[in-house]
């Protein structure tokens, strides 16, 4: 997309001769007359960089620097004459990305202009780049879920939450049933599919609040904020009957079904976060024992 360049200067002869120049360098270019329009300008259009005489009629070029770089992500470069008593140091120390003497020499405006818009695009892609990295870092690169580092931190958080604020919490783990079997009879990388089926099956089950993390191997949690035990038993059937009646194989093998074991707990006051974990995986070892293909709850249960 072609940047787009705002002129802010009083003296009109300026004005218009910055504006064709700028455009004819290839940018897109707008023009206000003082601090105020300019301001008014940034409000309804995208602009990558201001260029502004410091001397301006009411606001000037260094308070409207001050005020574009704390509303907006804009860079600013200033103009000045020789003459005037404002100094390289003050523009910079509002903000500004870069500083040129009046009158101004247009080759050199132009070399300083693209230097901060490449300093803006390099600045852009290193922000891209690390919220990549950072999503990678939490990401499960097989069902991209989260991962299990990112569950504990983020299971951290909830607890302090609820001690904080006395919110619920409750706990989902879930274990493929008989998942070796499944590897022996059709190999891992069949294996591996279902992972992904079921990573986007139990995405599909959870409600706005919720968030999902392989926690191991074939192992999932489901963290549940601002929820009651019964109520995360209700999501844990839901997500197991959707698991139990999904055709994992696309009808190629009528006999093959997956089938989870989820265990469900609500976290107790001031527990130790291992403590509620492994209560989650003792409720998933008793739907185990119980014979697989269901939801046991370890939870104080109000009724009794
Ligand atoms: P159970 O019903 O008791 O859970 O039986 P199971 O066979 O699922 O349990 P077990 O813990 O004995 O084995 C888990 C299996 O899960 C072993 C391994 O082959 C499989 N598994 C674990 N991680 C992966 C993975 O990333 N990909 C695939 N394809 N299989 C995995
Ligand atoms: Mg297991
Ligand atoms: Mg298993």
């Amino acid at each position: 997309m072609t940047p787009h360049i705002l002129i802010v200067d009083d003296d009109l002869s300026i004005r218009d001769a910055m504006h064709e120049f700028i455009e004819i360098s290839g940018y897109e270019a707008s023009v206000a007359s003082s601090a105020e329009e300019a301001l008014d300008v940034l409000n309804g259009e995208v602009v990558e960089v201001v260029i502004t005489d410091i001397l301006l009629p009411g606001m000037d070029g260094l308070a409207l620097t001050d005020r574009i770089k704390r509303d907006h992500d804009i860079d600013v470069i200033v103009m000045t004459g020789y003459s005037t008593e404002y100094s390289y140091e003050e523009a910079i120390s509002k903000g500004a990305s870069d500083f040129v003497f009046k009158p101004v020499r247009f080759e050199e405006l132009l070399l300083r202009l693209k230097r901060v818009l490449n300093e803006r695009r390099l600045n852009q892609e290193r922000i891209q780049m690390l919220e990549k990295l950072k999503k990678l870092s939490i990401t499960d690169g097989l069902t991209q879920l989260f991962n299990s580092r990112h569950f504990y931190s983020q299971l951290k958080g909830e607890i302090e939450r609820f001690n904080r604020y006395g919110h619920t919490l409750s706990l989902l783990l879930l274990d493929i049933d008989n998942f070796k079997d499944f590897n022996d009879t059709y190999g891992h990388l069949e294996g591996d599919k279902i992972l992904v089926r079921l990573g986007r099956i139990i995405k599909s089950c959870l409600r706005k609040m919720d968030t999902a993390y392989r926690y191991g191997g074939e192992e999932f949690t489901i963290i549940l904020p601002g929820t009651h035990g019964e109520e995360a038993r209700t999501v844990a059937e839901r997500l197991r009957t959707a698991v139990a009646t999904e055709d994992f194989t696309d009808g190629k093998d009528s006999d093959l079904k997956i089938t989870i074991s989820i265990g469900v707990t609500q976290y107790r006051q001031e527990e130790e976060i291992s403590t509620f974990v492994q209560r989650a995986d003792q409720a998933m070892y008793q739907s185990k024992q119980a014979g697989r293909n269901q939801v046991s709850c370890l939870f104080d249960n109000p009724a009794g």
